[in-house]
């Protein structure tokens, strides 16, 4: 939106023109100010700019037609790492300017666009990178106004080289004459430095110990090649590198992690490399390159050379491309085709970033590190993304889009929204703070398990409230009593005498189907009943803005052992099965549950008396039973890893609505508030009998996901009907399976509904905190 306000009339004459220009959107430390000169110096126009508390103020004059072109170019050609969200213009009398200045910001001013993301080497940058007569030429720390570490190596606001750990580096001559020459492309880059006055890289053992090596890059990968792994230090943390085609290199760094089965992100040259071992759509292509050059999810080929053990018993692979010049450097030599670059933790840990740190963590797993000595002051992971439908999901929101805003739904810009902390849930966490109707996300945190992920919790809020000068005045947090954020949440608040809001995480006027693994329901029978199989409704604009109903669940079903069923799916069939009212401790069933009639007979026990045995209509669950009867998964090794075995399983069938399983439903009364009931009972009949016949296990699993789809469509048909709302809502962790999400929104889109979903946040648990500031910050709106 770009309005010319009316100013005072003119009194100058016909010949000249000149124009205040109120910037706003992502402007400051992205090459905003040397464009803009460079700009006016084209279009031949007098004035200055300089940063302001809410972007920047931009004065011109010239002839009129080059008001107007600058105007227009402002926008067109506006540097890649900026977003201008709006523009207001006003016209005054003509001063009579002869040049252009660039106006010193005042360093004490309240400046409140805060800190872009980190971005990708750009192609210039990397054009010197590569060039032998460039004196950056090999440099692993070079970066210009498009590009480079921003959020990562930030203190504080304002965003300049003292508030960063770029300060303990004194610029030489040459890189200050670049840093203060307005037409230079370096001019107020931050991280400005070169190979004289810069960060440098060194070897170290596993013990620490500095190698002697006159170059380490090339040392690490002649040690990469002969299959060794390295920790190397990168933007936001280090990671664990081998060589991704090596079947028994990968294997070694799965065994010194002790993880086995969760997929590793594969890092490859270029888009060419990529496209030689995963089948890119146009979409796929766009997001490898976009500059937060995230991980993304792409089908894998065919015998691609790289190890099985990189990803078993998927069709996909996380694959992304070099971000960093010092990632460059490495995939510059040929012998590199791809590297496994995976977040250098165990399991779910903070990433780690120092190198002491490093050096104690990391010692036992990696055989050598690759460092340097530019401190990293936000651990931030890599982000990850799947195309959903051609539309960009991100499942994991971390580096390149931290810590953007994100706007609160229903309220962008509205300045009344009060600030507010919503501290999120458990696994995967991300807080997000509010104010003014934008949403600031943290990084992924990881899981809030003990105390090293709680103090990254700390640690992380501190610096975002420091950074978007956020004081909450409200907190929001989960139902779950178990959950430390919840806990945290409490004793923070009232520390600080703020009022709580305990909220589920849903947004909007809206049917909210919500589909999770874990989950935590307010029918009030303490922790026997695990939600996560949900039609709600939501009615934000309704006389009990917080309040939700629920209209419909999965059928409850037993898990015997609680979460030890979750780690083994064998469990949670039986449950289901049970549930079914089919004979457990039938030859058959124990055939395929691959267990004893000692066990069965036991846990049969347990669920019969309810000893140990909470019930959930969680559809998580639903998806970990199936597939521990169709694959035979009966111990999981990482979260959700069934239901993206079965999504994998079902990969090259078509979408075919028509052929899923049957569900039963059992009726509720809306009236009542008495919920309609989805039993799986049908399926698994169905289910059973397609095995017997030997059907393929690709058309078991698209059926299951078809009817499972259908389900949930018909549901959400039956609560239109009580309630006449047209809007559905999709959330929750069973979102990040493409084939449900696709088959939800294409049958809610057939059926006339309007269906939202999550695309800037994660509809995982990683998005649980966005949910709850978008209901808090409703919720205020309405008390105010
Ligand atoms: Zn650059
Ligand atoms: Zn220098």
């Amino acid at each position: 939106m770009q309005e010319f306000l009316p100013g005072p009339t003119r009194t100058d004459g016909p010949r000249l023109r000149r124009a205040v220009l109120a910037v706003r959107g992502v402007v400051q430390g992205v090459g905003f100010r040397p464009f803009v000169y460079r700009l006016a110096s084209e279009e031949g126009l007098a004035g200055s700019i300089a940063n302001d508390t809410g972007g920047v103020s931009i004065s011109i004059e010239g002839p009129p037609e080059r008001v107007e072109a600058f105007c227009r170019r402002l926008r067109a050609e506006a540097p890649p790492l900026s977003r201008i969200d709006s523009v207001i213009a006003l016209e005054l009398p003509v001063r009579g300017e002869t040049d252009f200045r660039i106006v010193a910001s005042d360093a004490h001013g309240q400046v409140s666009t805060g800190i872009p993301a980190d971005a990708a080497t750009c192609v210039d940058c990397l054009r010197e990178l590569l060039d032998p007569h460039d004196r950056r030429y090999r440099y692993p720390f070079l970066n210009c106004t498009n590009c480079g570490p921003r959020f990562t190596i930030t203190r504080r606001i304002p965003y300049d080289r003292p508030q960063t750990s770029m300060a303990s580096f004194k610029m030489c001559p040459a890189c200050q004459a670049e840093y203060d020459d307005p037409a230079d492309r370096r001019f107020h880059a931050q991280p400005n430095a070169c190979a004289l006055c810069g960060p440098r890289v060194w070897l170290a053992a596993r013990e620490g110990a500095q190698i002697p090596s006159d170059d380490p890059v090339d040392e690490t990968i002649s040690r990469l090649v002969a299959g060794e792994i390295a920790a190397i230090k990168g933007i936001g943390g280090f990671h664990l590198a081998v060589e991704a085609c090596n079947e028994a290199a990968v294997m070694r760094l799965r065994e010194r992690k002790h993880r086995y089965g969760k997929p590793l992100a594969v890092m490859v040259r270029d888009l060419e490399a990529a496209r030689a071992i995963c089948e890119l759509t146009a979409a796929e292509e766009s997001q490898l390159l976009a500059v937060a050059r995230p991980i993304v999810l792409a089908r894998r080929r065919q015998a691609c050379g790289i190890a099985d053990a990189v990803a078993p018993g998927i069709p996909w692979l996380g694959v992304y491309l070099p971000y960093a010049p010092l990632q460059h450097l490495l995939f510059a030599d040929a012998r590199v085709i791809a590297l496994v670059m995976t977040s250098a933790n165990l399991s779910e840990e903070p990433i780690a970033i120092d190198n002491h740190e490093a050096v104690a963590r990391l010692g036992q797993i990696a055989d050598f590190f690759l460092m340097h000595d530019r401190v990293i002051l936000q651990r931030c992971d890599d982000s990850v993304m799947a195309l959903v439908d051609g539309a960009p999901q991100l499942i994991r929101r971390a580096r390149g889009f931290v810590p953007l805003a994100v706007p609160l739904p229903g309220r962008p810009g509205k300045d009344e929204t009060p600030p507010l902390l919503a501290v999120g849930g458990h696994l995967k966490n991300v807080f997000t703070l509010a104010k003014g109707g934008f949403a600031y996300q943290s990084q992924h945190l990881g899981d809030l398990e003990n105390i090293t992920g709680l103090d990254f919790f700390r640690e992380a809020l501190a610096h975002l409230m420091h950074t978007f000068a956020i004081e909450p005045e409200a907190v929001a947090h989960d139902l779950h009593p178990g959950y430390l954020s919840t806990f945290w949440a409490k004793e923070w608040a009232t520390e600080r005498k703020l009022p709580l809001i305990a909220e589920h995480s849903l947004r909007g006027s809206v049917i909210g189907l919500s589909l999770d693994g874990t989950g935590y329901g307010t029918d009030g029978r303490g922790d026997s009943r695990i939600w996560g199989g949900e039609v709600l409704i939501c009615a934000l604009d309704g006389p009990d803005p917080a309040g939700f109903d629920r209209f419909a669940h999965l059928d409850y079903v037993p898990m015997p052992g609680g979460e030890a069923a979750i780690r083994e799916p064998w469990r949670m069939a039986l449950g289901a099965l049970h549930a079914a009212g089919l004979d457990v401790e039938s030859p058959e069933i124990l055939a395929l549950l691959g267990a004893k009639a000692q066990e069965v007979r036991v846990l049969r026990r347990m669920i019969e008396r309810g000893v140990n045995t909470p019930l959930t209509s969680s559809c998580g669950r639903l998806f970990d039973a199936v597939a521990a009867v169709v694959l035979g998964r009966s111990v999981v090794d990482y979260e959700a890893q069934a239901a993206i075995e079965l999504e994998g399983l079902a990969v090259d069938e078509p979408d075919a609505n028509a052929s899923g399983y049957p569900f039963g439903m059992i009726d509720g009364d809306w009236e009542l508030r008495l919920p309609l009931r989805i039993s799986a009972g049908p399926l698994w009949r169905e289910l059973l009998a397609d095995l017997r016949t030997g059907a393929a296990k690709s058309q078991i699993a698209a059926r299951f996901h078809a009817g499972v789809a259908a389900a949930f469509i018909r549901a959400a048909v039956s609560a239109r009907s009580a309630t006449g709302i047209q809007q559905v809502a999709l959330s929750g962790g069973c979102m990040h399976n493409r084939r449900l999400a696709r088959l939800l929104r294409s049958g809610l889109e057939a059926q006339g509904f309007q269906v939202f979903q999550h695309r800037q946040v994660s509809p995982g648990d990683g998005g649980l905190s966005y949910g709850q500031a978008a209901v808090a910050a409703a919720i205020l709106a309405k008390e105010s």
